[in-house]
């Protein structure tokens, strides 16, 4: 008998209907004889519908009040599916976050957990019963209610999974589990059998939104065996294996991530002296802006251009502060170009492969792409590359690097 964590995302109890088909699928699984702990979303959209909301009271709602309102979410979904499974005979039991006790800090909208209490959960599960737990919250010392951030059930279900030493944690998604890129991008991605956490964490951290990322950590962390899948659709989904090698017959790209919303800033003709990465991205990162890719280059003049990649929405701001930089310093100029995304190979593979990088940029050039920054790191190549091309880059790749599915068959209509 094994003990399984399963999470259901806010597709999977988006209606009434879909609330029962998930009481079905939990039955069917309890009746192998598993014990279950289930952990749920709120209905998708909820969460966005109360930051509406919330938006209409004040500009900047408190944080302590919006998770307040945001955990109501869960507390719906998991009533609704106790019912649901009582209504069919099935013993089940909710619990809130703080119910359980998930202990969290007290950074409201993204606390962190740092303590979860078993005792409930397996007093029930010995009872015979379903334990359904309200996903992306918890409580502080003081007994405030916090949440986890945007997407934080997966984290929840991990971080149960660690502390009731479960199995398996499952996630039940809308999609089949992690393919090799984006199948509406590219038609015949693969459907990935297994992933390593560590290209899990970089797909996830660079764009392909399948687990929040924090999840990833914590399985990599805690050792919590973590499978995607569908809840749709039968199918063994993608296990996010802990292994730290891949096979020896796996490919040396696992998958390719891009990133859409990006814009590049760069400011010209910076005087090339200690200090000035620091005086140029000091003032953006102090303002909250999450800096990524990063490139310095010195001319042979003796100064030097600096570009940085922000999340698009916050590049107006970030151009207003580069300017008043720029000035300071005397560099030539401060330049924001909106109309760039970013590529990346991921792979464990790359470590062992040589060759990668070059059959990248050739794959590029081959469809007369200019690569605009280049970053590596062991398991990882990205390139910030004009927006238009996004799609024919992606698409190059994985063809050059025989992701594609081969039992693919592309629809006639
Ligand atoms: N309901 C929350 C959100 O939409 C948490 C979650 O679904 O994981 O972000
Ligand atoms: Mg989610």
């Amino acid at each position: 008998m094994a003990l399984l964590v399963q999470k259901y995302g806010g597709t999977s109890v988006g209606s009434v209907e879909r609330i029962q088909a998930v009481a079905d699928k939990i039955i069917k699984f309890r009746e192998r004889g598993d014990d279950i702990v289930v952990v749920v979303s709120a209905m998708s959209g909820e969460t966005n519908r109360l930051t509406a909301m919330a938006m209409e009271m004040m500009e900047q709602p408190t944080p302590r009040e919006m998770d307040v309102l945001l955990s109501t979410g869960e507390q719906v979904t998991i009533a609704l599916l106790c019912m649901a499974l009582e209504a069919r005979g099935m013993g089940a039991h909710s619990f809130t976050g703080g119910q359980v006790r998930i202990l969290t800090d007290t950074s409201h909208m993204k606390a962190r957990i740092k303590e979860i209490d078993g005792t409930r959960i397996h007093a029930q599960l010995e009872q015979g019963n379903v334990v359904v737990v309200a996903g992306f919250q918890g409580v502080d010392e003081q007994g405030n209610i916090t949440t986890l951030g945007r997407g934080g059930s997966d984290t929840t279900a991990v971080a149960l999974a660690a502390a009731l030493e479960a199995d398996e944690c499952q996630i039940y998604t809308d999609v089949k589990g992690v393919y090799t890129t984006d199948p509406r991008v590219v038609p015949d991605a693969r459907l990935l059998t297994s992933i390593t956490c560590e290209e899990m964490l970089e797909l996830a951290s660079l764009g392909a939104k399948v687990l929040q990322i924090r999840s990833v950590e914590f399985a990599g962390k805690y050792k919590v065996p973590l499978r995607v899948l569908s809840s749709f659709e039968e199918g063994p989904g993608t296990l996010i294996s802990l292994e730290e090698e891949s096979d020896m017959e796996d490919p040396a790209i696992a998958g390719i991530a891009f990133e859409r919303d990006e814009a590049k800033l760069t400011v010209t003709g910076v005087p090339d002296i200690p200090g000035i990465a620091y005086k140029v991205i000091g003032p953006v990162s102090e303002a909250g802006i999450e800096v990524d890719v990063i490139v310095q280059n010195a001319a042979a003049d003796g100064s030097n251009d600096i570009s940085f990649t922000v999340k698009r929405g916050e590049s107006e701001k970030a151009k207003k502060i580069l300017e008043q930089v720029a000035t300071s310093l005397k560099a030539r100029e401060a330049v924001l170009d909106k109309k760039i995304c970013k590529v990346s190979l991921v792979g464990v593979g790359m470590r062992s492969h040589a060759g990668i990088a070059a059959k990248m940029f050739k794959c590029l050039a081959d469809e007369s792409i200019n690569i605009q920054i280049i970053t590596t790191s062991e398991i990882k190549i990205s390139v910030v590359i004009e927006e238009k091309y996004l799609e024919l880059a992606v698409r190059a790749l994985h063809a050059a690097f025989e992701l594609g599915d081969p039992d693919y068959i592309p629809n006639s209509n």
